[in-house]
């Protein structure tokens, strides 16, 4: 069964009993905000309840971060839902047979049974290019296309709350996966603080682990999300060995999580291959040409 992992007036994470998965119930004066709403039966349930609990006149919006199974999988729990959001890219997700297979293959693995079907997410609201924002009556919410983990995830950015919810980024727990491509993931966490400086906020939200509550905290899981990727980036161009060690300190399930390592090294090698990044081990840090002299910072 899921615990309610943070709570304040607006913000409620219900942690699911699976992989430390994050749904997330936000309260505005207008809206009822559901992200991700995951995983078991049970669970869902008891956040659609709490949904019901609370919505009181206001419009239920759910949203996707992206099109993993286990994100989507409590979608039609949800009745009288006002408005689904999603990315472009996963509304047109080609795969989005196997990814209900994904589901079925899951439930019947485990004997679990639903009182809803399994269904892949119909959206009426697609994000198609980042800063894209929605306003309902006083409620702002922005946001951005973050793909690097999936092609189709996203972030948002609930204005009122100083409050980003970052899908399957800058977890305590999970070191990145790279199932969609390393340049596009480094990209989307190059960005976060252009995020950041468009629409202020302090706590971040992943799918996994814990919340991060202060820019401080968020920041210090870019930066070590951004240094496994330089890490694993030298130890494939210079043909060295990768420091597994200290990655298994820093992250502590390397039971499931060393085919995830694995499988982020084979991608990654097939990118150096296709020219996709290089590594120059003279120029660590590149600094644009177009910086004036005495602009550049110094060591
Ligand atoms: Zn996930």
């Amino acid at each position: 069964m899921s615990k309610i992992l943070f709570r304040d007036p607006n913000v409620t994470i219900f942690q699911s009993a699976l992989f430390q998965t994050n749904s997330t119930v936000i309260r505005t004066d207008d809206v009822v905000l559901v992200v991700d709403p995951a995983w078991l039966p049970e669970e869902v349930i008891r956040i659609r309840e709490y949904v019901d609990s609370i919505r009181e006149d206001r419009a239920v919006f759910l949203v996707f971060t992206h099109s993993d199974f286990d994100h989507v999988i409590g979608y039609r729990a949800f009745h009288n839902v006002d408005k689904v959001f999603m990315s472009e890219a996963m509304a047109d997700n080609p795969n989005k047979e196997a990814i209900v297979e994904q589901m079925r293959e899951f439930d019947q693995r485990h004997y679990i049974k639903r009182s809803y079907p399994l269904e892949y997410p119909e959206a009426d609201f697609k994000v198609y290019r980042d800063g894209v924002q929605y306003r309902h009556q006083s409620t702002k919410i922005a946001f951005y296309l973050t793909p690097g983990h999936t092609a189709d995830s996203m972030m948002l950015v609930v204005w009122q709350l100083g409050l980003c919810l970052a899908g399957d980024y800058l977890s305590n727990i999970e070191f990145p996966f790279i199932d969609y491509n390393s340049v596009a993931y480094e990209q989307t966490l190059e960005k976060l603080p252009r995020i950041h400086d468009r629409n202020w906020f302090t706590r971040l939200i992943p799918g996994h682990g814990d919340p991060a509550l202060t820019i401080a905290d968020w920041l210090k899981r870019r930066t070590e999300s951004l240094a496994y990727i330089y890490a694993l980036r030298e130890s494939i161009a210079t043909d060295t060995p990768f420091d597994a060690n200290s990655l298994w300190s820093r992250y502590h399930f390397p039971l499931l999580q060393l085919k995830y390592h694995e499988d982020n090294i084979a991608r990654m090698r097939r990118e150096f291959e296709e020219g996709l990044w290089t590594w120059n081990p003279d120029v660590a840090l590149e600094i644009p040409d177009n910086v004036p002299s005495g602009e550049v910072p110094k060591k």
